[in-house]
C-alpha cells in the first residue's frame, strides 16, 4: 500500500529521512496542510508564507515529474489536522503516515493527537526524530539538558561525529498518471531578487557559500556590510535545505582546502539552531512565552508605545539600529549582529518587554522560526538560557563603529545619512541631523543603560 509522508517545516525531497524510508517500503504520496489562522496567530510573516507557497510550487513540479502525488490541504487550525489526515487516508487507502516530530508545544500536541486519531482509525504512524543536525537528545552526564551552550556544543559535536551520514537521495520515480498539484498563493512581499525559490538555486547558494566564504566566516560574520554569512536561514527555517546537505557541502569543501570540518565556526553557529530547538522540547513553558529565568518575570518593563513605534519603523536616531530595522522591514531578513543590537536596544535601552520585539520580528522575518527567535530574544533580554549577563548592555555607538566601521551598511539603509563620512555617520551632530532630516536620539544611552541595570539588579535583592 502507498505510504503517506506529511511535510511540515521540512519542505524538501532530498535529505528527508521520512520520504527516503517510506519509499523503501513502496510507493509514496506527500501531504502538506496549511493552517492559516494558526499561522497568523503565530505571527508568521507574509514574506515567509509567500516563500512557503513558492517552495511548494517548485516541489509540486518535481513531484509531478516523479509521478508522486502531492495533496495540499487548507484548514484553519492545527486541531483540524487529525480529521483531515484520517479522511485522506481513508479516501486513498493510505495505511501508514510518516512525519518528523516537531518540538514546540502546540506542534507537539498536534502531533500527539494526530497519532492517536490515526491509530484509532487503524492507520499506522511512523514518527521520526525532529529535523535537527544531531538526532537524539543531547544530554549531560546526569541525563538532563544542557543549560549552557559550550558544553552542549562539545557533546553535540561528539555525537555528530558518531552519526555522520550522507544526505538521503531524492525518492525514486514512480509509475502512473499523477496530476500536477495546484498550490494556493499565500502571503505577499517576497523579494525574489534576494530569495530564490527553486531547489537548484538554493543548493547553489549553499555550495557557493561553502566553497567561497565558509573559510572566512569567522572573520566576516559580524560585518553586516559584507556578505559574510550564508543567508540560508529562510530555507533552514522551512526545511527546504536539510542538515545532512549542509554537512555534505561543508565536509567536501573543507576536505578540498585541507581544513578540518569539525573546527568550522559556521558549524558551531549552526549548533545554536539545535540548542534552541531542543530547549523547546525540554521546557514547554518557553512555548507559553515564559522567560527561561522565572525571576525575570518581575522586571518592570516600560509601557512606551511611541518608543516602540520608533524602533519598529527605524527612526530611533541611532543610525545602526535604524539601518537594522529598515533592513528587516525592506528585505524580511536582518544580519545576526544587528538582531542582537536591535533586540538589546529595545529590551535594555527602551526597557520594553522582549515579547513585543519577538512578535514584531516574527511578523516580518522571512526566516522567522519560533525556537531561534525566542532564543535570540531571551538571550538579548538576559531572561534566557545562557543569556547575555544583564549588566552587559550593548552600546549601539560602539557596536556601530566596530562592526560597520566605514558606515557602508548604514548608508545602504539610511539614505538620508549617505553623504556623511565614516566618523560622522555613527552619531551625527545635532546640526547634521537637522541638515539630513534625521531624528535626534530617542534615549540617552548612559542613563538608559543605568535604568536597565537597576531594573535587573533589584531582582536579586
Ligand atoms: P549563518 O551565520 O550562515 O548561520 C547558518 C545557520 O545556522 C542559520 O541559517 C541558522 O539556521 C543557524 N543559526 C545561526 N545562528 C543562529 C542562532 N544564534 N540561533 C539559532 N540558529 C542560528 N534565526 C532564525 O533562523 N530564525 C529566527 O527567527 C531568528 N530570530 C533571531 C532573533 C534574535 C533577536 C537573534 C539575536 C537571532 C535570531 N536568529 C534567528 C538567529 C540568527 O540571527 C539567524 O539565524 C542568522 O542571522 C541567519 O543568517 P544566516 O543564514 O546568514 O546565518
Amino acid at each position: 500500500a502507498t505510504q503517506l509522508v506529511w511535510l511540515r517545516n521540512d519542505l524538501r525531497l532530498e535529505d528527508h529521512p521520512g520520504i527516503y524510508q517510506a519509499r523503501q517500503q513502496g510507493d509514496i504520496a506527500i501531504v502538506f496542510i496549511a493552517t492559516m489562522q494558526q499561522l497568523q496567530e503565530h505571527n508568521e510573516a507574509p514574506a515567509k508564507l509567500a516563500l512557503k507557497s513558492a517552495l511548494l510550487q517548485d516541489m509540486a513540479k518535481r513531484l509531478h515529474g516523479l509521478a508522486i502525488p502531492l495533496h495540499v490541504l487548507e484548514a484553519e487550525r492545527f486541531s483540524q489536522c487529525p480529521q483531515l489526515l484520517v479522511d485522506l487516508c481513508q479516501r486513498h487507502g493510505y495505511q501508514q503516515v510518516w512525519w518528523q516530530n516537531e518540538l514546540p508545544l502546540h506542534e507537539a500536541k498536534r502531533d500527539a493527537t494526530v497519532a492517536q486519531q490515526l491509530t484509532t482509525a487503524g492507520v499506522g504512524c511512523q514518527r521520526l526524530a525532529p529535523d535537527l543536525i544531531v538526532s537524539g537528545q543531547v544530554l549531560n552526564q546526569q541525563g538532563t539538558p544542557f543549560k549552557v551552550f559550550t558544553p552542549f556544543y562539545r557533546r553535540w559535536l561528539a555525537m555528530l561525529q558518531q552519526q555522520l551520514q550522507n544526505a538521503y537521495p531524492a525518492p525514486e520515480p514512480q509509475t502512473g498518471d499523477v496530476e500536477l498539484a495546484r498550490i494556493p498563493q499565500w502571503g505577499a512581499d517576497l523579494r525574489e531578487d534576494l530569495w530564490p525559490t527553486t531547489q537548484e538555486l538554493i543548493q547553489a547558494r549553499l555550495w557557493s557559500f561553502c566553497k567561497k566564504r565558509e573559510a572566512s566566516y569567522g572573520e566576516q560574520r559580524d560585518l553586516p556590510a559584507t556578505p559574510g554569512t550564508s543567508t540560508l536561514s529562510p530555507y533552514l527555517a522551512l526545511g527546504a535545505i536539510g542538515p545532512r546537505q549542509c554537512l555534505d557541502a561543508l565536509r567536501y569543501c573543507c576536505e578540498e582546502s585541507g581544513r578540518a570540518w569539525q573546527d568550522s565556526i559556521w558549524l558551531k553557529e549552526m549548533a545554536w539552531r539545535d540548542f534552541y530547538r531542543q530547549l523547546m522540547g525540554f521546557f514547554p513553558e518557553l512555548s507559553r512565552l515564559e522567560p527561561f529565568k522565572p525571576e525575570t518575570n518581575a522586571v518592570q518593563w516600560r509601557d512606551d508605545e511611541a518608543g516602540f513605534q520608533a524602533w519598529c519603523e527605524g527612526r530611533t536616531g541611532f543610525p545602526i539600529v535604524d539601518a537594522a530595522m529598515r533592513q528587516l522591514n525592506q528585505t524580511g531578513w536582518m544580519h545576526n549582529r544587528l538582531r542582537m543590537i536591535a533586540a538589546s536596544f529595545l529590551t535594555k535601552l527602551l526597557l520594553i518587554d522582549w515579547r513585543k520585539g519577538e512578535a514584531y520580528f516574527m511578523s516580518k522575518l522571512i526566516d522567522g522560526e519560533f525556537a531561534a527567535n525566542n532564543g535570540g530574544w531571551q538571550w538579548s533580554a538576559s531572561t534566557g538560557c545562557d543569556a547575555v549577563p544583564y549588566f552587559r548592555v550593548f552600546n549601539p555607538l560602539r557596536q556601530s563603529e566596530k562592526f560597520d566601521p566605514a558606515g557602508d551598511f548604514i548608508r545602504r539603509f539610511v539614505p538620508e545619512l549617505q553623504r556623511l563620512d565614516s566618523k560622522q555617520i555613527h552619531d551625527p551632530s545635532e546640526r547634521l541631523r537637522q541638515v539630513c532630516q534625521y531624528p535626534t536620539p530617542i534615549v540617552d544611552y548612559k542613563s538608559a543603560r543605568q535604568r536597565a541595570i537597576d531594573a535587573f539588579a533589584s531582582l536579586k535583592s
